[in-house]
This record gives structure tokens, C-alpha cells and sequence, in this order.
């Protein structure tokens, strides 16, 4: 192959999205760039009201998470990938609980099963928002910055029921399956809708992307109500397969040691989990038996 036909070839690749995906794989997580071995602010990390010290932070303010807007959807070989096709301008934007800034939303993708873990509990999926700061213009510029990305995480819990909102999304991610780089279309999306309701109760930590390289000063909020998705819904990410035609049955980092960082968390009056609800109750019930028992 001489130089110029080399080069129409890679040209032509990238214009059919052919080359989008790097070598590493999540069986190979020891082997990835030196970064993700060697630094010391590494994410995901185990969460739990037990490391994290309670902190008082502003409300979010939140601006077009409510919008409909059109997206594009790719399967990128390690996740499955949001894009809003909207002009930069037009981004949707937070700032409040403790960002110092705005930070403009850059695109979504989710990892089955989660990354971060919360008092040793493994959500079945998370989903990662990725902001850079709205000063610095972009992702490419914010990556380096300390601060420069926040990343949103929003756990999913195990409903017997499918979660609607869901599913517009889905039905294009279970076409992207074994279809690596190419993008399709979603007319309507809306972000907040895979928020949720209640953003009050989180937890902050500075840390790293969670994919090579790695790249640290990550601001995290991970927050601790969920939102609810069904076992079905679940199994179409976990059908997606990677460029080398391999099933991406889990596709997240192991756990990465806090090395003294601090945590912070955010206690929100409301909580909504399975857990702390199954909690609320045996509390109820115990004051319900003494009560009774003391007449
Ligand atoms: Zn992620």
C-alpha cells in the first residue's frame, strides 16, 4: 500500500466511524496505561456513610436537562454512548453543589454493573454524565485541568417493572449491539430523565476517569437515590458486544484504593432506595413492637 493510498484508507475508515476504539479491554485492566497503575486519585471507589464525612453543599442549579433534544447513540466498544446533537451553546449546564463554575454537559454512557460501589452494594448500572468547565470550551481542554470535568453518576435499582423512559433509548441500543462505531439517531431525548428526582443527597470525591487514561482531578457526585429499571432493560446492555465481536458482559473498573482522600456526603431528607426504605420499615416495625410491648 503506497503513503497516499494508506492515508485515503484511513480517511475513508474514520469517515465510516471504522477506527473509534482503542486496544484496551476490561480483561486487561492491569495492563492499562501507566496512569490508571500508578495514580494515586484512582476512581471507582467503595462508598459508604462509614468513610464519608457529612457536608453541608448548595442546591444544583440546572439548566436544559428538561429540554427534548435530539441525540446520536453509539456502541464505542466499551460502553454504550449518548451525544445531544445540539450547537455547544445550547448544552445543558449545572453549577451549585460545591462546583466552583459551570460545567456544560459534553455526553452520557452507562456501565453494567456499577463502578462505585455504596455500603458494598453493586447497583446492576450506572450511568456517568460527563461536564467540563464551561470556561475552558471543551472536554479536550477541561481533561488535564484539576476540576476541569465533573462527572454525574446516577445509580440504577432492580424494578419488576420497565422503566418507560427508558425505552426509546433502548430500542436504538439494542440495535447498536454488535454494531461498533456507527451512530444512530434519537429524535427526542431528555437528560432529566435519567436523573433523579431528588439530586439533595450525594456523595463528592475528587478522583480519575475510569477508563485508560485515567486522567485525574475528576470531580465526583454520585448520588444516592436511584432510579428504577428491570431486569430486561438490564440484559440489553449486557448483549452488547465490543469491535472484536466479543460479549461486553460487565463493563466496569475494579475498585481503586482511597489513599486518604476524603469523601463528603450529602445527606438528603429524602430517600428513596430499596434498602433504606426495607430499613425505614423494620426501624417502624421495632418502635411498633416496643411501643406495644411497654403497655
Ligand atoms: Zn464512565
Amino acid at each position: 500500500m503506497t503513503a497516499a493510498s494508506l492515508i485515503c484508507f484511513i480517511v475513508a475508515s474514520v469517515a465510516a466511524g471504522i477506527v473509534t476504539t482503542s486496544s484496551w479491554t476490561y480483561q486487561d485492566q492491569k495492563h492499562w496505561s501507566p496512569q490508571c497503575q500508578e495514580g494515586r486519585l484512582q476512581s471507582p471507589v467503595a462508598l459508604s456513610l462509614g468513610v464519608a464525612k457529612e457536608k453541608e453543599f448548595h442546591h444544583f442549579r440546572l439548566s436544559g436537562y428538561g429540554r427534548v433534544v435530539p441525540a446520536v447513540l453509539k456502541n464505542n466498544g466499551h460502553s454504550a454512548e449518548v451525544r445531544l446533537n445540539i450547537s455547544q451553546n445550547e448544552r445543558p449546564e449545572i453549577s451549585g453543589g460545591g462546583l466552583s463554575g459551570i460545567y456544560q454537559l459534553d455526553h452520557l454512557h452507562f456501565h453494567w454493573q456499577s463502578e462505585h460501589v455504596m455500603e458494598d452494594y453493586r447497583f446492576p448500572l450506572e450511568l456517568h454524565l460527563v461536564h467540563y468547565a464551561k470556561d475552558t470550551g471543551s472536554l479536550a481542554n477541561a481533561i488535564n485541568l484539576p476540576g476541569g470535568v465533573a462527572v454525574f453518576a446516577v445509580m440504577f435499582e432492580l424494578s419488576p417493572d420497565d422503566d418507560e423512559e427508558f425505552e426509546p433509548l433502548l430500542t436504538i441500543i439494542e440495535k447498536l449491539q454488535t454494531s461498533v462505531g456507527t451512530p444512530m439517531a434519537l429524535q427526542h431525548l431528555v437528560v432529566k430523565h435519567f436523573l433523579p428526582r431528588d439530586l439533595a443527597g450525594f456523595y463528592r470525591y475528587e478522583g480519575s476517569l475510569t477508563t485508560p487514561d485515567c486522567n485525574e482531578g475528576i470531580l465526583w457526585t454520585i448520588f444516592t437515590n436511584t432510579i428504577p429499571i428491570s431486569a430486561n432493560q438490564v440484559k440489553i446492555f449486557e448483549e452488547m458486544q465490543t469491535d472484536h465481536h466479543e460479549v461486553l458482559r460487565k463493563n466496569y473498573r475494579s475498585l481503586q484504593p482511597l489513599n486518604g482522600r476524603e469523601v463528603s456526603v450529602k445527606i438528603s431528607p429524602i430517600r428513596s432506595s430499596a434498602k433504606t426504605t426495607a430499613a425505614s420499615s423494620v426501624l417502624l416495625l421495632t418502635i411498633i413492637i416496643l411501643t406495644f410491648s411497654n403497655v
